[in-house]
This record gives C-alpha cells, structure tokens and sequence, in this order.
C-alpha cells in the first residue's frame, strides 16, 4: 500500500474527547472515525487489524472443532419472547417495530438465535457435542460509551456456542475453550491476559470466568492476592473480616448537632469510619424497604446485593426511610421494621458508631449480634486496597482491567426455555446443556494499544499490526535514484507477499517518522541519502533500540528473514 493513496489522516493533537491511550492513538492514527455517539467507521488500517485478530480467532476456534456461521444482526421478538429477556433485559437491548409494526431487536449476543437454529438441525444424541462460532457485528446500547474501541455501541464480536449431552461433557470442553482463549491472548501479543471468576450477569447460568487485561485503562477492578495469585473480579470477590474479640459496652447516646455523614462524623467524632456502622436504604422494584448495614470505610457491592435480592432496587427517599423508623443521617439498624442485612464487615465489628434514629443524635457500642439481633449477616462488601484475602488473609490488591472476553457455562438456560431438545440412546427427549464464549474484536485491539505503546503511537505486535513493514523514502529531490531503489525494493517485497506500507509522499523526515510512529508497524526501513550512498538502506524496530544498515541487494532476504524469526513469538 501506498501512503500516497491511504485515505487515513494523521493529526498531531491529542483529540479532546480522548482520555486513554488507545482512543487517542486510533484517533491521532487515522484508524478510525466517529459517526455517532459509540459508533465509529473503520478506515484501512484498524480494519486490517481486526482482520489478521479475526483470522486468529478463527484459527484457534476452528482447533477446538467449531463451525463457523453467521446470524442475523436483525431478530424478531418471538426468538427473545421464549427466553423471556425480551422483557427482562434492560435498554442496552435496542428494540424496534418493522414497517408492519412487528416488534423487533438488534442483537446484543445470540443466545436465543442459535438455539432456534440449532434446535432444528440437531434431534439426535449421535450429533453431540458441536459448537457453532460466528464473527458478527453487535450493538447494546451502552449508557456510557468510553475509551474508543473499548465501550462502543456497536462493535463486532466473536460469539461461539457449545452443546453438550452432559455437564461433565461441558466442563471438558469449557477447559478446552479456556486454553484456546489463553492462545488467542498470546498470538494477539497480549498473553499476560489473566483468568478470572466473574458475575454470569444478564447471561444466566453458573460459572463465568473474564479474561481480563490489567491496565490502568480499564473500568473493571479485579481484586488480585500476590501471595495466593489469585484474581476475582470486584464484583465478587470476597475478603475476611477477623471477629473483634473484646467486652460489648452498653449503648450510649451522644449528641452529633448537623453531623450527617460519615465524613462529618470522623471529624466531629475523631474517629475513623472504620470505627463506623453506615447505613444505606433501598426500595426494591416489589416495592419493600430493605437496609442495608456496612462498616464506615465500605462501599455497598450492588451486584452482590442484587444476587441475595432477586429484584431490581433503587435508592430509598427520606420518606420511605422514615416510615421504616429510621431518620436519614441518624440511622442505624436497630429497631428497624423492615428487612436489615448486616455485612460481615460490621457483624464481625465491636462497639461502632452509629445513628440512633434520633435527629442529631448517634451511638457509641453498636454491636450487631446484640443489638439488631434479627439482621440477616450476608457478604455485600466492595473489597478494596488492604482487605485480607478470603484464603491467606494477607492484604488483597485492587487493580483495573479491561475485559476482553468472557466464557460461560450457561446449563439448560436457554435450552430448557426454548425447548430444545434430543433423543438419546434410548430414544428419550432430553434437554441438552450449553456453554458460550465471547471476545470483543474492536476491544481486543484498542486493549492491545493500551498495553503496547510508547509516548508516539502504538507498538503492534507483528501478529496483528496493519502492515508488516513501514518503508520510508526520504531526500529523493536531492537525489532522484533513491526514489528509484526505495520503488523496487517496494515492488520486491510486495511480490514476495510481505505486506508494505511505502511513505512515497516525499514529506519531510518529522512528518514521515511521527506517521509512521503512529501506525506502529514493527520493521521499517528507511532509504535516504547517507546511508544510500554506501550502498544501504537503514532499518529500524518499532519500539525497541533495534536498528542497522543492510546492504541494499539483501533486503528482501533480511526482511524475510526478520519476520519470520518474529512470528514466531506469535505462533
Ligand atoms: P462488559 O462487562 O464490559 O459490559 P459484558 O460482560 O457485557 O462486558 P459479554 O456480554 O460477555 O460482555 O460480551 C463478550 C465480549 O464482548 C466482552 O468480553 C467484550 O470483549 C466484548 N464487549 C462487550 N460489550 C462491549 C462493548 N460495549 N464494546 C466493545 N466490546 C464489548
Ligand atoms: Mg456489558
């Protein structure tokens, strides 16, 4: 490819809509451009990325026996009717009427669409077990799109779906799945990817693990234990809280004038919020009032709440926290009449500070096993930096990450609702089990910047970089037979089959460097004068200290050479 006709412009200011790395690369790069509000058009270069990663994919999918399909992005309601999400999933799911006013969704994931494919052309036992892959565009719409590639609206994304007679015959083949997903990781130059147990979420089912890339960039915290090396996803992950031994003192009474928050109270009090019972009220959809009681310094894990639940909640107001006897700012769970759920963090607590719903009046020595006798003790704890690890009880790590994909083992969710089913050996119906496994195309290649790049532009691993090698020309106007030697190296290495990009612009050394910078092609080559003269063309490795001068009749031998050597890292 010539740059000279590459419709790819290159800017040199950070975009102002751009926080983390790989947006603004893709940006500043020329790989892509927004249309909407997580919507981006794709020009040449990103979209040779997500081709070589999808080729990858496929290679690694097609190892473990799948069979590549494609499915529509458009479905009709009946399909999410019979797994009952066409009600139970949220606005993320984009739901539309046709031109006769037929319900209608775009696909957020196909669960339901490969169920009704599979339903019918699978009857038999003797056809078990299969899987069926597809590399198919997406779209949730996302309440907070961010990052560029890494939230979108609509993004492409590898889904496959297994079936099995058994769930032992599942969890073999889940296994399987994981190792072609660690392969996936290395050969896209990221295998520092880790595995981590997760939330099965909107999918249903009961065991998930995320694969998650730990970067600074990312919006998933992963609660990591250096000593056991373990990872868990904060959602729920879980930490010890050791039981306080010690003499429960009476309950006291003191007065707090205005003092509201738990900020308020540790300046006012001189006591930290470790010391602190906090308490926070929500209403659920069914409408009940349900308290729930952590330490001070602890934030309320919704997505556990929502486990031990079983409905949608929301914040409660003052009012329906009154009705219940408590009084907002003052509260405690004492004498409470509605349901209180106490985190182990403050059950296994000693004499803490809490309201006392009374205005402007707390209480010193709140112990939960004496004094709100009736709360139910259950995990609702955000781990956070310094929690003890459920296991060594050593200090856990709170770190980021992107999740770049995700499996599931999915049971009979959507099987057992949509009926599908098959006879076995002894001609009985029986209800098959599924498991379904997810990477993000686009969000794999902006999670891979984030981890490969320099202050420049990205460092593409050679396995997924949009060209294999940059070649530069540089000073031609002084002397017209570089122009001459830069276009048959060029032409030789093109019929060679090795992808090049040539910067045959005639632009200035800076531009020429910063651009190719920000493509990130691993090998580039540089014909101009100095080096010319001596018969040589100077090359140079994206991101390393690599470079050297070839003599000009061996350049397509090194470079061939180089890059298989290369390539290797990503076999
Ligand atoms: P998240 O928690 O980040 O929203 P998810 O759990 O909803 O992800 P899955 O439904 O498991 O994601 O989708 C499989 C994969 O698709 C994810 O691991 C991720 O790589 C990708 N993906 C999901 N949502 C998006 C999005 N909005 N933009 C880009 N990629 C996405
Ligand atoms: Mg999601």
């Amino acid at each position: 490819m010539r740059a000279s006709r590459l419709i790819s412009r290159k800017h040199k200011e950070k975009p102002a809509e751009a926080q983390v790395a790989s947006h603004i690369f893709l940006l500043r790069g020329g790989y892509m451009r927004p249309v909407g509000t997580g919507i981006y058009s794709l020009l040449t270069p990103a979209l040779r990325i997500m081709q070589k990663i999808e080729r990858i994919i496929r290679a690694e999918m097609d190892a473990i026996g799948g069979q590549e399909i494609k499915m529509p992005v458009v479905l009709p309601r009946e399909l999410w009717d019979e797994s009952g999400r066409w009600d139970g999933v949220d606005n993320a799911l984009l739901r539309f009427k046709d031109r006769v006013g037929h319900d209608m969704l775009l696909a957020m994931t196909h669960e339901e669409a490969v169920v009704a494919l599979a339903r019918t052309e699978v009857t038999s036992y003797r056809d078990y077990p299969f899987m069926m892959y597809q590399i198919q565009t997406k779209f949730r719409d996302e309440a907070r799109s961010r990052a560029g590639l890494i939230r979108v609206r609509e993004f492409m994304m590898k889904d496959a779906y297994s079936f099995h007679t058994s769930e032992k015959d599942l969890d073999a083949y889940y296994e399987k799945c994981a190792e072609a997903y660690h392969a996936i990781f290395r050969r896209c130059g990221i295998p520092e990817v880790v595995a981590i147990q997760s939330d099965t979420g909107m999918m249903g089912g009961k065991v998930a693990h995320e694969y998650q890339l730990l970067t600074d960039a990312g919006e998933d915290k992963v609660a990591h234990c250096p000593k056991c090396e373990t990872y868990a996803n904060a959602e729920v992950a879980t930490c010890r809280f050791p039981q306080e031994t010690g003499e429960m003192l009476p309950l006291e009474e003191f007065a707090t004038p205005q003092i509201k928050t738990i900020e308020a109270l540790e300046k006012f009090a001189q006591v930290p919020a470790s010391q602190m019972a906090k308490m926070v009220f929500y209403r659920t959809d069914d409408g009940k009032i349900v308290a729930v009681v952590v330490r001070g310094d602890i934030e309320v894990n919704e997505c556990k709440l929502q486990k031990i639940l079983r409905v949608g909640f929301a914040y409660a107001n003052d009012d329906e926290i009154l009705g219940v006897g408590a009084v907002p700012g003052f509260a405690s769970g004492i004498g409470l009449t509605c349901r209180v759920i106490a985190d182990p963090s403050v059950a296994n607590g000693l004499n803490l500070i809490c309201g006392a719903n009374k205005p402007d009046v707390h209480l010193k020595n709140f112990n939960v096993s004496r004094d709100t006798p009736n709360a139910e003790i259950a995990d609702v704890a955000v781990v956070a930096e310094g929690h003890a690890c459920p296991s060594c009880g050593g200090p856990l790590q709170v770190k980021r990450g992107i999740e770049v994909g995700q499996i599931f083992k999915l049971g009979n969710r959507y099987t057992a609702s949509m009926h599908m089913t098959y006879t076995d050996e002894k001609g009985e119906e029986q209800t098959p089990v599924m498991g379904c496994y997810g990477i993000g195309v686009g969000r794999l290649a902006g999670s891979i910047i984030e981890v490969r790049h320099d202050d420049f532009g990205p460092i593409w691993p050679l396995s997924v970089a949009p060209w294999q090698v940059q070649l530069n020309l540089m000073g031609a106007d002084r002397a017209p037979a570089l122009k001459d030697a830069a276009e048959a190296i060029y032409a030789d290495l093109e019929k060679k089959g090795i992808e090049v990009l040539f910067d045959d612009r005639g632009l200035t050394a800076g531009v020429q460097f910063a651009e190719a910078d920000l493509m990130g092609i691993p090998l580039r080559l540089i014909v101009a004068p100095k080096a010319f003269e001596q018969g040589m063309v100077e090359y140079k490795v994206r991101g390393t200290d690599e470079k050297g001068l070839i003599p000009l009749a061996e350049v397509v031998p090194f470079v061939r050479k180089w890059l298989d050597a290369e390539m290797k890292k990503y076999l």
